[in-house]
């Protein structure tokens, strides 16, 4: 190939000069193939080399880069492995030391006459400065310092440096950055600028640097320059933002357009109820709603009064009276001549609302079925067959069992305690003419950044507010010398008439026949033999020690994973009579149980929850009329004290601060991991800090779609390219063809 190569954008990017065949192999590790990709491998940090300083001002203990040539350098060997090596850096305002003990090979480097500059701190020493290990950087004669100039960090892979990268991508961006085809028009840098300066001025929660004073976000190749390279960190920050606005923008247009696809291409039944009717069955539960109840029903009824699936979200803590909701909904489905399912991730907690829905509807005539593992063969034909002729109106079930099932008129469909919902995991039923309405409920608040990415196509309803009535519950972070006063607590409570939890997170302390796939359990790190004996508390440890101990004369029941369902019930249904007083479990009651007697909660081995997991768990004794008492005790030797996710069950109760917390000590990757997503991953928004852009490219994404739904203006054609590229297969938007 001739060295004349025109180089394009789309070139292979061991054209480059000085990069060759081995070095483009290595680049790919980063997905580098092209000239374009380096041209949008951004920078994962910046470097601000300190400001050259003339050597007599250089002050004791204040960061300064110096540059000059070396006029002198010795080494020393003082006893073996041990070295000292000093050089002398001149300039026309001075002389200054550098100093390297243990590091025999500078004396290569920094050879006399050479020309070098060192960034560090000074110290005095005499009448001279001294930088001890100072960062150099070495020069040709005629080459500017960059010092005071802010460098770029890439990511890096094996066999080539910083300096390598920042080389090549200079030249990408001397050559290509005025040929990248700009997808932004000017009309909309303009408006997205104008909404980031409005929410600044409004919320002060975004920098107003982020945005030029006025005028729109920068050009593209003004951008690509000032993100590799930036001339000032206000420029650095424009530019970030206009590339963190289009990426967050793409991906919501791409969200948007799927939330629109699915109002005009599926059909559901159109349900009313008159308000005679709405305030019968507000009656039926016999309590006053909470306001946040109220308006979310008004929300589902008019999601429900559409000729579109309603596809909605309702999220609250625990107790918070998502269930009120949900029946609501499912007997307006009934009153409009609709069959209801409603799946929950149990059988226990299939049964509690089996016999909730049932009391709600005493006297209505309405037919209510039941599905799970414990209904025997006979009655579950039967069941599928009223389900199938339309005999029964509202089925309740476990969700396994409810897959494929056949429906005369199925019109909404509830999902309960959904914890892991991706935007491609819809469970699909189907029966009769039309698409069910869905509503899918979660008792784990979900941080706001993700709700609008991983939920994006989904409408979220919340329920912040607690029903009347309801105790706090207090949350100790223990230690174990605490335990003996905390079983007499324990024991008080008791001998008041309360009832207590006692959450262990194994069955068993041997690893054999540890049990792992209970639901709700994260998944468990790989632990060591030994770790699993000593340190691990478990149910059955847990029994051994208290039964004929602490606890004796107490009535105490066991309940984990491993038993059958019929136990279970029993152990359930035992404890729910305050036949039982002490439940000695597993995160088994995690999910749904509701038993407003309990009150107490000891919590062994907290460190190995989730902190979603432990507000859960917590959830369990906030039911009733008397405060609730949890004690949180940790395995291992780190007191719960020092552990960050235990501090922040102690400092709040509302499960969506807690949520927002534990997002920003896991870090977005964790939270919403590619494979959880189903969707591609972010280059350079990073959703733990950029939610405020987030919440304006969702806004912007909407009013575009609103207005153009298939963005087929000419103007938008090139960011339309982009979302279909990007986003279209994932989400079946547009005709991917
Ligand atoms: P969630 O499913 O959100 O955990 P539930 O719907 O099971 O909560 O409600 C928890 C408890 O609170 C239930 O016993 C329910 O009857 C009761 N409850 C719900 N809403 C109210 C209300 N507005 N007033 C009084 N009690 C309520
Ligand atoms: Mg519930």
């Amino acid at each position: 190939m001739s060295e004349s190569i025109e180089l394009t954008s789309g070139s292979k990017i061991q054209f480059l000069p000085g990069v060759g065949p081995a070095k483009a192999e290595r680049l790919g590790k980063l997905g580098v193939r092209t000239l374009q990709d380096l041209l949008f491998l951004f920078p994962r940090d910046y470097e601000h080399p300190a400001a050259e300083v003339a050597i007599d001002d250089l002050k004791d203990g204040v960061p300064a880069s110096v540059s000059g040539i070396i006029t002198d350098a010795e080494l020393s060997a003082r006893t073996p492995g041990k070295s000292i090596f000093g050089a002398v850096l001149t300039n026309p305002s001075g002389a200054v030391r550098m100093v390297f003990f243990n590091q025999p090979f500078r004396a290569e480097s920094i050879t006399f006459d050479r020309r070098v500059m060192i960034t560090g701190s000074p110290t005095q020493k005499g009448l001279r400065m001294e930088f001890v290990h100072p960062k150099v950087t070495f020069l040709r004669a005629d080459e500017d310092t960059g010092a005071g100039e802010i460098l770029p960090v890439y990511p890096l892979t094996e066999g080539f440096k910083q300096a390598d990268l920042r080389r090549w991508t200079r030249d990408v961006v001397d050559r290509m950055a005025d040929q990248v085809v700009e997808v932004l028009p000017e009309s909309l840098r303009v408006e997205m600028a104008r909404r980031v300066r409005e929410a600044a001025s409004r919320a002060k929660t975004l920098d107003v640097g982020a945005v030029p004073p006025e005028g729109p976000l920068p050009r593209i190749d003004d951008a690509l320059r000032q993100i590799h390279f930036p001339g000032d960190d206000r420029s650095l920050a424009a530019a970030r933002t206009r590339f963190v606005f289009q990426e967050l923008l793409v991906m919501q247009l791409a969200l948007a357009m799927r939330r629109r696809s699915l109002t005009t291409e599926l059909n559901a039944p159109a349900m009313e109820l008159e308000p005679i009717g709405h305030a019968r069955l507000i009656d039926r539960f016999g309590f006053a709603l909470t306001g946040d109840q109220r308006s979310v029903i008004e929300e589902i009824r008019r999601d429900m009064a559409r000729q579109f699936p309603m596809n909605r979200m309702l999220q609250g803590d625990v107790g918070s009276g998502k269930t009120v909701v949900a029946m609501y909904a499912m007997m307006l489905a009934a009153a409009n001549g609709y069959q209801a399912v409603m799946m929950a991730p149990t059988e226990v907690l299939a049964r509690q609302h089996h016999s909730t829905l049932t009391k709600v509807t005493r006297d209505s005539g309405l037919r209510i079925g039941l599905l799970c593992g414990s209904v025997g063969a006979a009655e579950r034909r039967e069941t599928l067959r009223a389900v199938a002729a339309g005999e029964i109106d509202l089925l309740v079930g476990t969700q396994a069992l409810l897959y494929g099932m056949e429906f005369r008129a199925l019109g909404l469909c509830v999902i309960d305690e959904q914890h892991k919902f991706g935007v491609r995991q819809r469970t699909i039923l189907r029966g009769g003419e039309v698409d069910p309405h869905y509503l899918v409920m979660s008792a784990t608040p979900i941080p706001r950044s993700v709700a609008m990415t991983l939920f994006g196509d989904v409408e979220l309803s919340t329920l912040r507010e607690k029903p009347p009535g309801r105790q706090e519950v207090h949350t100790y972070l223990a230690q174990d010398v605490w335990k003996p006063r905390w079983w007499q607590f324990l024991k008080a409570r008791l001998d008041e008439g309360r009832q207590a939890y006692i959450v262990a997170p194994r069955v068993s302390p041997s690893a054999d026949n540890r049990y792992t796939s209970e639901p709700g359990i994260d998944e468990e790190e790989d632990l060591s033999l030994e770790e699993i004996i000593e340190d691990v508390s478990s149910v059955e440890t847990v029994l051994a020690d208290l039964r004929d101990d602490v606890l004796k004369g107490y009535e105490v029941g066991l309940l984990h994973g491993r038993m059958s369902n019929d136990q279970k019930q029993a152990v359930m249904k035992a404890f729910a009579e305050g036949d039982i007083q002490v439940l000695v479990s597993t995160t088994v009651i995690e999910v749904g149980i509701d038993v407003p007697n309990a009150t107490v909660m000891t919590i062994l081995g907290a460190n190995r929850f989730g902190l979603a997991q432990l507000h859960q768990l917590r959830g369990r004794i906030s039911r009733g009329v008397h405060p609730g008492h949890v004690a949180v005790f940790t395995d291992g030797d780190l007191p719960p004290q020092e552990n960050e996710r235990l501090k922040v069950l102690e400092s709040t109760s509302d499960g969506f601060e807690l949520a927002e917390a534990d997002f920003r000590l896991r870090g977005p990757g964790d939270v919403l991991g590619n494979r959880q997503s189903g969707l591609p991953p972010l280059r350079i928004a990073d959703l733990g800090r950029d939610v405020e852009l987030l919440v304006l490219a969702r806004r912007l994404a909407q009013d575009l779609v609103d207005e153009d739904p298939n963005l087929e203006a000419e103007e938008l054609r090139g960011l339309r390219d982009q979302v279909l590229r990007r986003y279209g297969n994932r989400l079946e938007i547009g005709d991917v063809a």
